[in-house]
C-alpha cells in the first residue's frame, strides 16, 4: 500500500529538472489516501520508519538508476530520513547497500535531514554524515528556519545545502518579514558555500524574486505537484 512519488527540483535559471525528491504516500484500502504528516509520526513512534526507511531508500536508489537510462542529464534523488534511522546506528551500511544494489553514483543521493536529526545525537550524526559525504552523497537540512535552526549546525555539520521552509517562501514578495528573512538566508548560504533551495514555490513571482537574490533551485506546485 506505501508508494514512492516524486517531486521535480528545477534549477531556475535554467528551467531544467536536476532531481527529485521521494514522498511516501500510504495508499489504504480502509483509510483511503493517509498524508505522510499523519502516518510517519505513528511509523517514527512504533520504529516501523526503520524498514519503511529501508524501503524508501532502497526504492528511490533503484527508481533514479532507471532515470539515468532514460534521461541525459543527471537527476539526483532526493530521500527524507527520521531520527529514528539515524539512532539504529547502522543507517552508513544501508546507505552503501542502497547505492550498491542499485548501481546509483553516490554523487546522485540527497539525503534530507531536519534538525531534529542534528539535536538528537550529535557526535554520531557527524560521524555517520561524515562517512557518507566521503563516499559521495550529499546531505541536506530540511525546513531550514523552523524548529530549532541552530546556526551553529551549519558550521558543525557537513553540509551541502539547505532547504528554505515553505513557510517563507509562501509568503513571498510582498511580507516583508518573510523578504528579510529569505534574503538573509540565502546571503547567508552564499558566505558558507551552501547551495539553496526554495520548497513550495508557487508562483512566478515567487522565482523572479528567488532567482534575483542568488537562489538557484526551487521546488514546488508551480513546477509540479509529487507524481
Ligand atoms: P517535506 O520533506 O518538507 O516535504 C515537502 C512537503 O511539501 C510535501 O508534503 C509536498 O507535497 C509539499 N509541497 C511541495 N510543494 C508544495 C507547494 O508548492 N505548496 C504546498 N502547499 N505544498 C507543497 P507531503 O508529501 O505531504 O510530505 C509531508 C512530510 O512528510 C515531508 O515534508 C516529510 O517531512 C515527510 N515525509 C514524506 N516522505 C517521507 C519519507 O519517505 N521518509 C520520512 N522520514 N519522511 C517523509
Ligand atoms: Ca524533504
Ligand atoms: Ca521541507
Amino acid at each position: 500500500q506505501l508508494k514512492l512519488f516524486y517531486q521535480p527540483k528545477i534549477d531556475l535559471g535554467t528551467r531544467t529538472i536536476i532531481g527529485a525528491e521521494g514522498l511516501l504516500r500510504w495508499q489504504s484500502p480502509e483509510l483511503g489516501n493517509v498524508s505522510p504528516d499523519e502516518f510517519i509520526p505513528v511509523a517514527e513512534e512504533t520504529g516501523l520508519i526503520v524498514p519503511i526507511g529501508d524501503w524508501v531508500l532502497r526504492t528511490a536508489c533503484k527508481e533514479a538508476a532507471a532515470w539515468r537510462k532514460l534521461i541525459a542529464n543527471p537527476v539526483h534523488v532526493g530521500v527524507n530520513l527520521s531520527s529514528v534511522q539515524f539512532q539504529q546506528g547502522d543507517l552508513f551500511n544501508k546507505v552503501e547497500n542502497a547505492l550498491a544494489e542499485s548501481g546509483l553514483p553516490a554523487a546522485l543521493l540527497d539525503l534530507e535531514l531536519t534538525e531534529s536529526i542534528l539535536v538528537a545525537n550529535p557526535e554520531e550524526t557527524i560521524q555517520t554524515l561524515n562517512r557518507l559525504k566521503d563516499m559521495g552523497a550529499n546531505v541536506s537540512i530540511d525546513d531550514f528556519g523552523t524548529g530549532y535552526s541552530s546556526l551553529s549546525y551549519l558550521t558543525r555539520f557537513p553540509l551541502d545545502s539547505l532547504k528554505i521552509d515553505r513557510a517563507f517562501v509562501t509568503n513571498l514578495p510582498d511580507d516583508d518579514n518573510a523578504v528579510a528573512i529569505v534574503r538573509a538566508i540565502i546571503s547567508m548560504s552564499k558566505s558558507l558555500n551552501l547551495n539553496i533551495i526554495a520548497e513550495g514555490v508557487e508562483t512566478e513571482n515567487q522565482v523572479g524574486f528567488l532567482h534575483a537574490l542568488g537562489c538557484q533551485v526551487g521546488q514546488g506546485y508551480l513546477f509540479s505537484k509529487p507524481i
